[in-house]
């Protein structure tokens, strides 16, 4: 089997900015080749994110010293083994990895991935979110603006500005559903109980992200959650299938990302053990091309709630894939049948 790797810069449209965060305007993003002797190539993407310290050099440094010789499309868990014998393998290269290996297998097998897993996919049937970052009140408002054919939105929180933002949300969109994520900002639990309640009062916030840092204990986190008025979804705590029954204690759902799971292998494992403890399920994303969104709207029929939206908040996303007019996710005009349904631009924005 062959490596190839692709650097991509990807342009935000808006300085992404969210609690704790610096704001970007250009991110970069790993793309990742695996191909057979048969000719079959499998894509995966690497997004690696600050938030655990991950970085594209270091992706790239992980790739350049990763032997492929015996990966194989047929035997994906065993390719993920010797994987872990190039460790340390940051998380986002591994996501990389498997999601090329998991593209070329339902390749190999002629179907969609979708359909490689037996889950299938209802077509409009899923909406994403269109997430907000933290910025001042007039571009929030040019941002909800914009947003006006997207149901629902997500609002960035953990920031002195909260109630300014959420303010300048409302004047353009009064009664528009809305998920908050305080993404670990809010630092005690008694302020983040007083920001959940401030939340619960505009009665259309459908759940909160996050709302104490990881590191904060199980008490903690189970003493919000007995008094939440609002369901709480853990992001930053959630990695995978291990974070589950923790998860079960401290939340009502979990918001599972490729790249915290090390790519869809664990991503579906671990949707499967949140829906089973009995947890509410999300998919997210990071700053992402249309291929690890659109690897993401695969599983879609293992989740509640969809926040898949990284490559709609990019100017210059290199892929086509499934797409999310209106929000609702389809793969109606996806340019390919097999795999992960998706192609390169052949004209780049
Ligand atoms: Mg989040």
């Amino acid at each position: 089997m062959k490596l190839k790797i692709h650097t991509r810069q990807l342009q935000l449209a808006h300085k992404w900015k969210i609690a704790g965060g610096q704001g970007d305007t250009m991110h970069e993003v790993v793309i990742v080749e695996l191909s057979d002797n048969d000719g079959i190539v499998g894509r995966g993407e690497a997004a690696p994110s600050a938030v655990y310290k991950e970085t594209p050099a270091g992706v790239v440094e992980f790739y350049r010293r990763l032997d492929v010789n015996g990966f194989s499309f047929d035997d994906i868990p065993g390719s993920m083994a010797r994987l872990e014998t190039f460790a340390p393998v940051p998380s986002a290269a591994r996501c990389g990895i498997n999601t090329a290996l998991v593209d070329g297998a339902a390749k190999r097998a002629g179907k969609a991935i979708y359909d490689y897993y037996n889950l299938g996919f209802r077509e409009n049937q899923h909406v994403t979110s269109f997430s907000i970052g933290i910025d001042s009140p007039e571009i929030i408002r040019e941002k909800v603006r914009a947003a006006v054919h997207y149901p629902v939105l997500k609002l960035k929180t953990g920031d002195a500005r909260d109630r300014e933002n959420l303010a300048a949300v409302r004047s353009v969109a009064p009664n528009k559903p809305v998920r908050a994520d305080a993404n670990e900002g809010w630092k005690t639990k008694e302020q983040a109980l007083e920001m959940l309640e401030w939340l619960a009062a505009d009665g259309h916030i459908q759940f909160v992200e996050q709302p104490l840092p990881r590191t904060a204990s199980v008490k903690d986190f189970a003493w919000l959650k007995a008094r939440s008025p609002l369901p709480l979804y853990a992001d930053e705590s959630c990695h995978s299938v291990a974070d589950i029954p923790h998860c079960a204690e401290c939340f009502h759902g979990v918001n599972v990302k490729l790249v915290k799971t090390g790519g869809l292998s664990v991503a579906y494992e671990t949707l499967q053990a949140a829906r089973r403890a009995g947890l509410k399920t999300m998919i997210g994303c990071m700053i992402e091309t249309s291929v690890l969104i659109t690897a993401a709207a695969h599983l879609a029929e293992l989740t509640d709630h969809l926040d898949i939206d990284g490559n709609l908040l990019i100017t210059n996303d290199p892929y086509l894939g499934a797409t999310a007019k209106n929000g609702k996710i389809s793969f109606a005009h996806a340019p390919e049948k097999h795999g992960l349904r998706v192609a390169e631009r052949s004209i780049r924005p």
